[in-house]
Protein backbone atom coordinates (compact mmCIF):
# COMPACT_ATOMS: atom_id res chain seq x y z
CA UNK A 1 0.00 0.00 0.00
CA UNK A 2 1.04 3.57 -0.55
CA UNK A 3 1.72 5.73 2.20
CA UNK A 4 3.75 8.99 2.45
CA UNK A 5 6.58 8.08 5.57
CA UNK A 6 7.58 11.17 7.42
CA UNK A 7 10.42 13.67 5.47
CA UNK A 8 12.62 12.91 8.53
CA UNK A 9 12.86 9.16 8.09
CA UNK A 10 15.95 9.23 5.83
CA UNK A 11 18.00 5.94 5.43
CA UNK A 12 20.96 8.48 6.78
CA UNK A 13 18.93 8.88 9.71
CA UNK A 14 17.98 5.73 10.54
CA UNK A 15 21.38 3.71 9.89
CA UNK A 16 22.76 6.70 12.19
CA UNK A 17 20.91 5.49 14.76
CA UNK A 18 21.12 1.92 14.55
CA UNK A 19 25.20 2.43 14.49
CA UNK A 20 24.88 3.18 18.34
CA UNK A 21 24.09 -0.79 18.62
CA UNK A 22 27.50 -3.04 19.18
CA UNK A 23 27.75 -6.13 16.85
CA UNK A 24 30.62 -7.87 15.93
CA UNK A 25 28.95 -11.18 14.05
CA UNK A 26 25.64 -11.09 15.01
CA UNK A 27 23.88 -10.76 11.94
CA UNK A 28 21.20 -8.48 11.58
CA UNK A 29 17.13 -8.71 12.08
CA UNK A 30 14.85 -6.39 9.46
CA UNK A 31 13.28 -3.69 11.13
CA UNK A 32 9.77 -3.23 9.05
CA UNK A 33 7.46 -0.07 8.62
CA UNK A 34 4.31 -1.87 10.47
CA UNK A 35 1.70 0.40 8.49
CA UNK A 36 3.14 -0.92 5.23
CA UNK A 37 5.74 -4.04 6.19
CA UNK A 38 8.43 -2.34 3.62
CA UNK A 39 11.94 -2.75 5.16
CA UNK A 40 13.64 0.22 7.11
CA UNK A 41 16.68 -0.52 8.57
CA UNK A 42 18.75 -3.40 9.22
CA UNK A 43 19.35 -3.89 13.24
CA UNK A 44 22.76 -5.31 13.87
CA UNK A 45 22.51 -8.04 16.24
CA UNK A 46 24.81 -8.03 19.83
CA UNK A 47 26.61 -11.09 20.47
CA UNK A 48 27.76 -12.20 24.08
CA UNK A 49 30.68 -10.64 23.91
CA UNK A 50 29.23 -7.64 22.40
CA UNK A 51 27.07 -7.43 24.99
CA UNK A 52 30.45 -7.97 27.49
CA UNK A 53 31.82 -5.56 25.98
CA UNK A 54 29.31 -2.65 26.15
CA UNK A 55 28.87 -3.53 30.23
CA UNK A 56 32.45 -2.69 30.21
CA UNK A 57 32.05 0.31 28.40
CA UNK A 58 29.27 1.47 30.36
CA UNK A 59 31.10 0.31 33.88
CA UNK A 60 33.77 2.71 33.09
CA UNK A 61 31.99 5.51 32.26
CA UNK A 62 29.64 4.86 35.36
CA UNK A 63 32.62 5.73 37.54
CA UNK A 64 33.04 8.87 36.41
CA UNK A 65 29.15 10.02 36.32
CA UNK A 66 29.12 8.28 39.82
CA UNK A 67 31.71 10.88 40.65
CA UNK A 68 30.30 14.23 38.84
CA UNK A 69 28.25 16.35 42.06
CA UNK A 70 24.18 15.47 40.92
CA UNK A 71 23.70 19.12 40.66
CA UNK A 72 25.78 18.92 37.13
CA UNK A 73 24.23 15.32 36.34
CA UNK A 74 20.50 16.87 36.96
CA UNK A 75 21.74 19.90 34.61
CA UNK A 76 21.73 16.86 32.08
CA UNK A 77 18.23 16.26 32.32
CA UNK A 78 17.42 19.89 32.41
CA UNK A 79 18.60 20.52 28.99
CA UNK A 80 17.51 17.04 27.74
CA UNK A 81 13.71 18.07 28.80
CA UNK A 82 13.96 20.99 26.73
CA UNK A 83 15.12 18.88 23.83
CA UNK A 84 12.47 16.20 23.93
CA UNK A 85 9.67 18.43 24.00
CA UNK A 86 11.45 20.31 21.18
CA UNK A 87 11.81 17.00 19.09
CA UNK A 88 8.35 15.26 19.92
CA UNK A 89 7.46 15.05 16.57
CA UNK A 90 10.25 13.44 15.40
CA UNK A 91 10.47 10.85 18.22
CA UNK A 92 6.41 10.33 17.49
CA UNK A 93 7.35 9.67 13.58
CA UNK A 94 9.69 6.67 14.87
CA UNK A 95 7.53 5.83 17.37
CA UNK A 96 4.79 4.95 14.76
CA UNK A 97 6.79 3.60 11.80
CA UNK A 98 8.36 1.00 14.05
CA UNK A 99 4.95 0.26 16.22
CA UNK A 100 1.64 0.84 13.94
CA UNK A 101 0.45 3.36 16.78
CA UNK A 102 -1.87 6.29 15.85
CA UNK A 103 -0.36 9.73 15.79
CA UNK A 104 -2.28 10.82 19.35
CA UNK A 105 -1.16 8.06 21.06
CA UNK A 106 3.02 8.47 19.81
CA UNK A 107 3.38 12.07 20.36
CA UNK A 108 1.77 11.35 24.00
CA UNK A 109 4.18 8.56 24.50
CA UNK A 110 6.97 10.87 23.48
CA UNK A 111 5.55 13.32 26.01
CA UNK A 112 6.79 10.23 28.89
CA UNK A 113 10.32 11.03 29.42
CA UNK A 114 9.91 14.44 30.28
CA UNK A 115 7.42 14.12 32.63
CA UNK A 116 10.01 11.77 34.26
CA UNK A 117 12.57 13.91 34.09
CA UNK A 118 10.24 17.13 35.82
CA UNK A 119 9.60 14.99 38.52
CA UNK A 120 12.71 13.53 39.23
CA UNK A 121 14.70 16.83 39.05
CA UNK A 122 12.37 18.32 41.51
CA UNK A 123 12.30 14.79 43.82
CA UNK A 124 16.05 13.54 42.92
CA UNK A 125 18.14 15.91 45.14
CA UNK A 126 16.14 14.67 48.37
CA UNK A 127 16.16 11.33 47.87
CA UNK A 128 19.42 11.42 47.02
CA UNK A 129 21.41 13.47 49.77
CA UNK A 130 22.48 12.08 52.90
CA UNK A 131 20.27 11.34 56.13
CA UNK A 132 21.08 11.94 59.07
CA UNK A 133 19.85 9.40 62.23
CA UNK A 134 20.50 8.78 65.93
CA UNK A 135 22.63 6.08 66.11
CA UNK A 136 21.82 3.16 69.32
CA UNK A 137 22.78 5.58 71.79
CA UNK A 138 21.71 9.33 71.90
CA UNK A 139 24.60 11.93 71.05
CA UNK A 140 27.84 9.70 71.31
CA UNK A 141 26.67 8.31 68.10
CA UNK A 142 24.87 8.52 64.88
CA UNK A 143 24.08 7.09 61.54
CA UNK A 144 23.77 8.35 57.91
CA UNK A 145 21.96 6.59 55.19
CA UNK A 146 24.18 7.39 51.95
CA UNK A 147 22.16 6.71 48.60
CA UNK A 148 25.19 5.10 46.71
CA UNK A 149 24.15 4.07 42.51
CA UNK A 150 24.24 0.41 42.07
CA UNK A 151 26.52 0.47 39.47
CA UNK A 152 25.30 -0.63 35.75
CA UNK A 153 21.70 -1.00 35.66
CA UNK A 154 20.01 -3.06 32.84
CA UNK A 155 17.38 -2.64 31.07
CA UNK A 156 14.87 -4.71 29.13
CA UNK A 157 11.88 -2.99 27.44
CA UNK A 158 9.15 -4.24 25.68
CA UNK A 159 7.88 -3.18 21.89
CA UNK A 160 4.49 -1.44 23.29
CA UNK A 161 5.59 1.53 24.43
CA UNK A 162 9.55 1.34 23.32
CA UNK A 163 10.28 4.96 23.83
CA UNK A 164 8.47 5.06 27.56
CA UNK A 165 9.66 2.07 28.62
CA UNK A 166 13.18 2.46 27.60
CA UNK A 167 14.23 5.59 28.31
CA UNK A 168 11.96 6.60 30.87
CA UNK A 169 12.56 3.69 33.28
CA UNK A 170 16.40 5.03 32.66
CA UNK A 171 15.93 8.60 33.66
CA UNK A 172 16.04 7.50 37.71
CA UNK A 173 18.92 5.13 37.33
CA UNK A 174 20.74 7.94 35.58
CA UNK A 175 20.04 10.37 38.15
CA UNK A 176 20.91 8.13 41.01
CA UNK A 177 24.20 7.83 39.42
CA UNK A 178 24.39 4.49 37.40
CA UNK A 179 24.98 3.72 34.04
CA UNK A 180 22.21 1.79 31.80
CA UNK A 181 22.28 -1.12 29.21
CA UNK A 182 19.03 -1.26 27.67
CA UNK A 183 17.48 -4.19 25.25
CA UNK A 184 14.62 -3.08 23.64
CA UNK A 185 12.48 -5.56 21.60
CA UNK A 186 13.86 -5.87 18.09
CA UNK A 187 10.87 -4.05 16.42
CA UNK A 188 11.10 -0.76 18.00
CA UNK A 189 14.72 -0.15 18.38
CA UNK A 190 14.62 3.28 16.67
CA UNK A 191 12.76 5.42 19.30
CA UNK A 192 15.37 4.92 22.16
CA UNK A 193 17.73 4.68 20.24
CA UNK A 194 16.87 8.36 19.31
CA UNK A 195 16.43 8.97 22.78
CA UNK A 196 19.98 8.10 23.53
CA UNK A 197 20.73 10.28 21.27
CA UNK A 198 18.80 13.43 22.64
CA UNK A 199 20.33 12.44 25.78
CA UNK A 200 23.96 12.96 24.92
CA UNK A 201 22.82 16.34 23.00
CA UNK A 202 21.99 17.29 26.54
CA UNK A 203 25.57 16.36 28.03
CA UNK A 204 25.33 12.58 29.02
CA UNK A 205 28.90 11.51 29.02
CA UNK A 206 29.37 8.73 26.05
CA UNK A 207 29.23 5.20 26.60
CA UNK A 208 26.98 6.02 29.78
CA UNK A 209 24.05 4.38 28.24
CA UNK A 210 24.56 1.69 26.40
CA UNK A 211 22.32 -0.47 23.78
CA UNK A 212 22.24 -4.31 22.80
CA UNK A 213 20.05 -5.73 20.62
CA UNK A 214 18.59 -9.65 20.02
CA UNK A 215 15.93 -11.67 20.64
CA UNK A 216 15.16 -12.08 24.36
CA UNK A 217 16.46 -15.41 25.51
CA UNK A 218 19.97 -14.84 23.35
CA UNK A 219 20.88 -11.41 25.07
CA UNK A 220 18.94 -11.44 28.12
CA UNK A 221 21.18 -14.07 29.64
CA UNK A 222 24.23 -12.35 29.46
CA UNK A 223 22.64 -9.28 30.13
CA UNK A 224 21.51 -10.38 33.92
CA UNK A 225 24.75 -11.64 34.11
CA UNK A 226 26.64 -9.01 34.08
CA UNK A 227 23.60 -6.32 35.45
CA UNK A 228 23.79 -5.09 39.31
CA UNK A 229 19.97 -4.33 39.08
CA UNK A 230 17.06 -5.52 36.07
CA UNK A 231 14.63 -3.59 34.89
CA UNK A 232 11.60 -5.24 32.79
CA UNK A 233 8.55 -4.82 31.54
CA UNK A 234 7.36 -7.29 29.64
CA UNK A 235 4.89 -10.50 29.86
CA UNK A 236 4.28 -11.92 32.95
CA UNK A 237 6.04 -15.80 31.70
CA UNK A 238 9.09 -13.90 30.59
CA UNK A 239 8.91 -11.78 33.77
CA UNK A 240 9.46 -15.22 35.33
CA UNK A 241 12.53 -16.56 33.61
CA UNK A 242 14.25 -12.87 34.36
CA UNK A 243 13.21 -12.85 38.09
CA UNK A 244 14.69 -16.79 38.61
CA UNK A 245 17.93 -15.43 36.69
CA UNK A 246 17.96 -12.24 38.85
CA UNK A 247 17.03 -14.19 42.06
CA UNK A 248 20.08 -16.77 41.52
CA UNK A 249 22.71 -13.97 40.76
CA UNK A 250 21.66 -12.09 43.90
CA UNK A 251 20.22 -8.65 41.96
CA UNK A 252 17.55 -6.66 42.82
CA UNK A 253 14.64 -6.98 40.15
CA UNK A 254 11.76 -4.35 39.25
CA UNK A 255 9.19 -6.63 37.22
CA UNK A 256 6.35 -5.00 35.28
CA UNK A 257 4.49 -7.87 33.69
CA UNK A 258 0.82 -8.03 32.14
CA UNK A 259 -3.16 -7.50 33.33
CA UNK A 260 -6.32 -8.84 32.91
CA UNK A 261 -7.85 -5.31 33.50
CA UNK A 262 -11.10 -5.46 35.37
CA UNK A 263 -13.52 -2.08 34.36
CA UNK A 264 -16.46 -1.82 37.31
CA UNK A 265 -19.71 1.17 35.88
CA UNK A 266 -21.86 1.49 38.92
CA UNK A 267 -25.38 2.50 38.24
CA UNK A 268 -24.74 6.43 38.43
CA UNK A 269 -22.61 6.58 36.13
CA UNK A 270 -22.09 9.33 33.68
CA UNK A 271 -22.87 7.19 30.40
CA UNK A 272 -21.30 10.16 28.04
CA UNK A 273 -18.26 10.64 29.77
CA UNK A 274 -17.87 7.54 30.47
CA UNK A 275 -18.08 5.99 27.08
CA UNK A 276 -15.57 8.70 25.55
CA UNK A 277 -12.82 7.81 28.05
CA UNK A 278 -13.87 3.77 27.63
CA UNK A 279 -13.05 3.72 24.05
CA UNK A 280 -9.40 4.93 24.84
CA UNK A 281 -9.30 2.87 27.94
CA UNK A 282 -9.95 -0.64 25.69
CA UNK A 283 -8.91 0.72 22.37
CA UNK A 284 -5.81 3.39 23.10
CA UNK A 285 -2.52 2.45 21.39
CA UNK A 286 -4.96 -0.49 19.78
CA UNK A 287 -5.45 -2.03 22.83
CA UNK A 288 -1.42 -2.91 23.47
CA UNK A 289 -1.46 -0.85 27.24
CA UNK A 290 -0.83 -3.18 29.97
CA UNK A 291 -2.99 -1.20 31.66
CA UNK A 292 -5.72 -1.05 29.33
CA UNK A 293 -9.55 -2.62 30.29
CA UNK A 294 -10.26 -6.21 29.12
CA UNK A 295 -13.28 -6.73 31.03
CA UNK A 296 -16.07 -4.54 31.66
CA UNK A 297 -18.59 -5.15 34.26
CA UNK A 298 -22.38 -3.20 33.42
CA UNK A 299 -25.17 -3.06 36.18
CA UNK A 300 -27.94 -5.38 35.28
CA UNK A 301 -30.44 -1.97 35.61
CA UNK A 302 -28.56 -0.31 32.73
CA UNK A 303 -27.11 -3.12 30.50
CA UNK A 304 -28.60 -2.22 27.64
CA UNK A 305 -28.30 0.98 27.51
CA UNK A 306 -24.72 1.43 28.12
CA UNK A 307 -24.18 -1.60 25.80
CA UNK A 308 -25.47 -0.17 22.96
CA UNK A 309 -23.74 3.42 23.19
CA UNK A 310 -20.44 1.67 23.90
CA UNK A 311 -20.85 -0.81 20.94
CA UNK A 312 -22.29 2.37 18.94
CA UNK A 313 -19.20 4.09 19.39
CA UNK A 314 -16.59 1.46 19.27
CA UNK A 315 -18.10 0.63 15.64
CA UNK A 316 -18.05 4.12 14.46
CA UNK A 317 -13.97 4.61 15.42
CA UNK A 318 -11.48 5.44 12.87
CA UNK A 319 -8.86 2.90 12.35
CA UNK A 320 -6.45 3.33 9.92
CA UNK A 321 -2.58 3.93 8.46
CA UNK A 322 -1.52 7.48 8.64
CA UNK A 323 1.04 9.63 9.93
CA UNK A 324 -1.21 12.58 10.83
CA UNK A 325 -3.51 13.26 13.92
CA UNK A 326 -6.56 12.16 11.81
CA UNK A 327 -6.87 7.90 12.91
CA UNK A 328 -8.91 7.33 16.51
CA UNK A 329 -6.99 3.80 16.10
CA UNK A 330 -4.12 2.70 14.64
CA UNK A 331 -2.37 -1.00 13.75
CA UNK A 332 -1.02 -4.19 16.10
CA UNK A 333 2.63 -3.68 16.06
CA UNK A 334 3.31 -7.05 14.01
CA UNK A 335 1.58 -9.38 12.30
CA UNK A 336 2.19 -12.47 14.49
CA UNK A 337 0.48 -10.17 17.17
CA UNK A 338 -2.68 -9.84 14.93
CA UNK A 339 -2.87 -13.79 14.84
CA UNK A 340 -2.73 -14.08 18.58
CA UNK A 341 -5.73 -11.79 18.88
CA UNK A 342 -7.78 -13.28 16.01
CA UNK A 343 -6.88 -16.60 17.83
CA UNK A 344 -8.73 -15.30 21.08
CA UNK A 345 -11.63 -14.35 19.52
CA UNK A 346 -12.10 -17.25 17.02
CA UNK A 347 -11.67 -19.27 20.41
CA UNK A 348 -14.31 -17.02 21.78
CA UNK A 349 -16.62 -17.37 19.56
CA UNK A 350 -16.49 -21.14 19.06
CA UNK A 351 -16.94 -21.69 22.69
CA UNK A 352 -20.14 -19.58 22.47
CA UNK A 353 -19.41 -15.51 22.67
CA UNK A 354 -20.88 -13.01 20.73
CA UNK A 355 -19.06 -10.28 18.82
CA UNK A 356 -21.46 -7.47 19.14
CA UNK A 357 -18.84 -5.13 16.42
CA UNK A 358 -15.70 -5.72 15.12
CA UNK A 359 -13.71 -9.16 15.45
CA UNK A 360 -12.32 -9.25 11.96
CA UNK A 361 -8.38 -8.61 10.98
CA UNK A 362 -8.37 -5.71 8.32
CA UNK A 363 -5.75 -6.39 5.83
CA UNK A 364 -6.92 -3.63 3.58
CA UNK A 365 -6.22 -0.92 5.98
CA UNK A 366 -2.21 -2.54 6.34
CA UNK A 367 -1.39 -6.48 7.87
CA UNK A 368 -1.47 -5.81 10.65
CA UNK A 369 -4.69 -4.36 11.01
CA UNK A 370 -7.35 -5.55 13.47
CA UNK A 371 -11.16 -4.07 14.08
CA UNK A 372 -11.84 -2.61 17.63
CA UNK A 373 -13.97 -5.48 18.68
CA UNK A 374 -16.90 -5.83 21.39
CA UNK A 375 -17.83 -9.08 22.91
CA UNK A 376 -20.17 -10.71 25.16
CA UNK A 377 -20.96 -14.04 26.58
CA UNK A 378 -17.25 -14.34 27.56
CA UNK A 379 -16.45 -16.99 29.87
CA UNK A 380 -13.34 -18.47 31.81
CA UNK A 381 -12.97 -21.36 29.49
CA UNK A 382 -12.50 -18.67 27.11
CA UNK A 383 -8.68 -17.97 26.30
CA UNK A 384 -9.53 -13.94 26.33
CA UNK A 385 -11.54 -14.98 29.64
CA UNK A 386 -8.65 -15.45 31.85
CA UNK A 387 -5.46 -14.31 29.82
CA UNK A 388 -4.39 -11.12 28.62
CA UNK A 389 -4.88 -10.52 24.72
CA UNK A 390 -3.34 -7.62 24.26
CA UNK A 391 -5.21 -5.94 21.07
CA UNK A 392 -8.25 -3.84 20.54
CA UNK A 393 -10.62 -6.77 22.62
CA UNK A 394 -13.01 -5.81 25.27
CA UNK A 395 -16.02 -8.16 26.98
CA UNK A 396 -18.67 -7.21 28.34
CA UNK A 397 -20.38 -8.77 32.00
CA UNK A 398 -23.72 -8.13 33.62
CA UNK A 399 -23.38 -7.61 37.39
CA UNK A 400 -26.48 -7.76 40.07
CA UNK A 401 -24.76 -6.20 42.91
CA UNK A 402 -21.82 -4.33 43.83
CA UNK A 403 -20.29 -7.23 45.83
CA UNK A 404 -20.54 -9.48 42.76
CA UNK A 405 -18.60 -7.02 40.25
CA UNK A 406 -15.99 -7.06 43.26
CA UNK A 407 -15.40 -10.73 43.33
CA UNK A 408 -15.98 -10.69 39.61
CA UNK A 409 -13.21 -8.39 38.92
CA UNK A 410 -10.64 -9.89 41.48
CA UNK A 411 -11.15 -13.25 39.75
CA UNK A 412 -8.44 -12.99 37.96
CA UNK A 413 -4.24 -14.23 38.68
CA UNK A 414 -3.30 -10.62 37.59
CA UNK A 415 -3.42 -7.34 39.61
CA UNK A 416 -1.76 -4.86 37.38
CA UNK A 417 -5.16 -2.12 36.50
CA UNK A 418 -8.79 -1.46 37.42
CA UNK A 419 -10.75 1.33 36.54
CA UNK A 420 -14.20 1.90 38.67
CA UNK A 421 -16.93 4.56 36.98
CA UNK A 422 -19.61 6.29 38.99
CA UNK A 423 -20.65 10.06 40.09
CA UNK A 424 -20.87 9.29 43.74
CA UNK A 425 -16.81 9.54 44.47
CA UNK A 426 -17.05 8.53 47.92
CA UNK A 427 -19.15 5.33 46.50
CA UNK A 428 -16.53 4.63 43.80
CA UNK A 429 -13.47 4.99 45.93
CA UNK A 430 -15.03 2.60 48.37
CA UNK A 431 -15.31 -0.11 45.44
CA UNK A 432 -12.24 1.34 44.29
CA UNK A 433 -10.66 0.34 47.53
CA UNK A 434 -12.17 -3.48 47.28
CA UNK A 435 -9.85 -4.04 43.92
CA UNK A 436 -7.31 -6.09 44.29
CA UNK A 437 -4.47 -4.10 41.69
CA UNK A 438 -1.42 -1.86 41.77
CA UNK A 439 -3.53 0.79 40.33
CA UNK A 440 -7.18 1.74 40.40
CA UNK A 441 -8.35 4.83 38.28
CA UNK A 442 -11.93 6.28 39.69
CA UNK A 443 -13.58 8.19 36.48
CA UNK A 444 -10.48 7.10 34.13
CA UNK A 445 -9.60 4.04 32.44
CA UNK A 446 -5.20 3.91 33.13
CA UNK A 447 -4.17 7.59 32.60
CA UNK A 448 -4.69 9.35 35.40
CA UNK A 449 -2.63 6.48 37.75
CA UNK A 450 -0.14 6.25 35.17
CA UNK A 451 0.86 9.89 34.79
CA UNK A 452 0.87 10.38 38.54
CA UNK A 453 4.39 10.67 38.70
CA UNK A 454 4.83 11.20 42.31
CA UNK A 455 2.48 8.41 43.29
CA UNK A 456 4.65 4.33 43.26
CA UNK A 457 2.76 2.66 39.73
CA UNK A 458 2.92 -1.05 39.87
CA UNK A 459 1.37 -4.51 39.67
CA UNK A 460 0.31 -6.78 42.30
CA UNK A 461 -0.15 -11.11 42.24
CA UNK A 462 1.12 -11.76 38.88
CA UNK A 463 1.46 -8.17 37.38
CA UNK A 464 4.63 -7.80 38.83
CA UNK A 465 7.30 -7.10 41.33
CA UNK A 466 7.95 -3.70 42.25
CA UNK A 467 7.34 -0.20 41.03
CA UNK A 468 8.39 2.68 38.63
CA UNK A 469 7.72 6.29 39.67
CA UNK A 470 7.26 7.99 42.90
CA UNK A 471 10.55 7.72 45.60
CA UNK A 472 10.86 4.07 45.24
CA UNK A 473 11.14 4.92 41.24
CA UNK A 474 14.29 5.96 42.02
CA UNK A 475 16.17 4.27 45.32
CA UNK A 476 15.39 0.95 43.70
CA UNK A 477 18.21 2.05 41.68
CA UNK A 478 20.43 2.74 44.58
CA UNK A 479 22.28 0.60 47.85
CA UNK A 480 22.08 2.17 51.16
CA UNK A 481 25.61 2.31 52.95
CA UNK A 482 24.55 2.27 56.66
CA UNK A 483 27.63 4.79 58.11
CA UNK A 484 27.27 4.93 61.64
CA UNK A 485 29.94 6.90 64.09
CA UNK A 486 30.44 6.11 67.79
CA UNK A 487 32.08 9.15 69.58
CA UNK A 488 32.45 7.13 73.04
CA UNK A 489 33.07 3.69 73.92
CA UNK A 490 29.78 3.38 75.77
CA UNK A 491 28.75 -0.16 73.87
CA UNK A 492 29.28 -2.43 76.29
CA UNK A 493 30.61 -2.50 80.39
CA UNK A 494 33.07 0.02 81.32
CA UNK A 495 36.16 -0.95 82.13
CA UNK A 496 35.94 -2.95 85.53
CA UNK A 497 32.03 -2.91 85.39
CA UNK A 498 30.89 -6.28 86.74
CA UNK A 499 28.40 -7.54 83.78
CA UNK A 500 25.21 -7.46 85.90
CA UNK A 501 25.56 -4.29 86.55
CA UNK A 502 26.12 -3.55 82.94
CA UNK A 503 23.39 -5.29 81.92
CA UNK A 504 21.04 -3.59 84.79
CA UNK A 505 21.69 -0.12 83.75
CA UNK A 506 21.54 -1.25 80.13
CA UNK A 507 17.50 -2.62 80.64
CA UNK A 508 16.63 0.86 82.61
CA UNK A 509 18.56 2.96 79.70
CA UNK A 510 16.44 0.96 77.35
CA UNK A 511 13.01 1.84 79.30
CA UNK A 512 13.98 5.30 79.79
CA UNK A 513 14.30 5.54 75.98
CA UNK A 514 11.13 4.50 75.59
CA UNK A 515 9.69 6.42 77.88
CA UNK A 516 11.08 9.39 76.78
CA UNK A 517 10.56 8.49 72.94
CA UNK A 518 14.44 9.50 72.45
CA UNK A 519 14.50 5.89 70.77
P1 LIG B 1 7.81 -10.14 26.20
O1 LIG B 1 7.90 -10.58 27.60
O2 LIG B 1 7.68 -11.15 25.13
O3 LIG B 1 9.11 -9.27 25.81
C1 LIG B 1 9.49 -8.13 26.54
C2 LIG B 1 11.00 -7.92 26.34
O4 LIG B 1 11.67 -9.04 26.90
C3 LIG B 1 11.42 -7.85 24.87
O5 LIG B 1 12.49 -6.95 24.72
C4 LIG B 1 11.90 -9.28 24.61
O6 LIG B 1 12.85 -9.36 23.56
C5 LIG B 1 12.54 -9.61 25.94
N1 LIG B 1 12.66 -11.04 26.22
C6 LIG B 1 11.88 -12.06 25.81
N2 LIG B 1 12.34 -13.23 26.31
C7 LIG B 1 13.42 -12.94 27.07
C8 LIG B 1 14.34 -13.70 27.85
N3 LIG B 1 14.21 -15.02 27.96
N4 LIG B 1 15.33 -13.04 28.48
C9 LIG B 1 15.45 -11.70 28.40
N5 LIG B 1 14.63 -10.93 27.67
C10 LIG B 1 13.62 -11.54 27.01
O7 LIG B 1 6.62 -9.10 26.16
P2 LIG B 1 6.07 -8.32 24.88
O8 LIG B 1 5.17 -9.21 24.13
O9 LIG B 1 7.17 -7.65 24.17
O10 LIG B 1 5.25 -7.13 25.59
C11 LIG B 1 3.92 -7.26 25.91
C12 LIG B 1 3.76 -7.60 27.37
O11 LIG B 1 4.35 -6.59 28.17
C13 LIG B 1 2.31 -7.64 27.77
O12 LIG B 1 2.12 -8.74 28.61
C14 LIG B 1 2.12 -6.34 28.56
O13 LIG B 1 1.08 -6.38 29.49
C15 LIG B 1 3.46 -6.20 29.20
N6 LIG B 1 3.72 -4.81 29.60
C16 LIG B 1 3.70 -4.50 30.93
C17 LIG B 1 3.90 -3.18 31.33
C18 LIG B 1 3.86 -2.79 32.78
O14 LIG B 1 4.27 -1.69 33.10
N7 LIG B 1 3.37 -3.63 33.68
C19 LIG B 1 4.12 -2.18 30.37
C20 LIG B 1 4.15 -2.54 29.04
C21 LIG B 1 3.95 -3.87 28.65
Amino acid sequence: MSLQRPAVLTDDFMRGLVARVPSTSGGTWKLTEVYTGEHLVDLPQSTPADIERAFATAREAQRAWAATPLRRRLAVFKRAHEIFVANALTTADLIQAESGKNRRMAVEESCDPPMVMSHYLKRAPRLLAPKRHGGPVPVVSHSTEIRQPKGVVGIIAPWNFPFATGISDAIPALMAGNAVVLKPDNKTALSPLHGIAMLEQAGLPEGLFQVVCGEGPDVGPTLIDNASYVMFTGSTATGRTIGERAGRNLIGACLELGGKNPQIVLDDVDAEEWVSSTLFGVFGNTGQICMHIERIYLPDSRYDELKQKFVRAAAALDVRAAYDFGPEVGSLVSVDQMHRVLSHVEDAVAKGATVLTGGRPRPDLGPAFFEPTVLEGVTTDMLCGVTETFGPVVALHRYRSVDEAVELANDTDYGLNASVWGSDLERAQAVAARIESGNVNVNDALATAYASKSTPSGGVKQSGVGARHGDQGLLKYTDVQNLAVLKKQVLGPRPGQDYDAYVKQMLSGLRMMRRTRLR
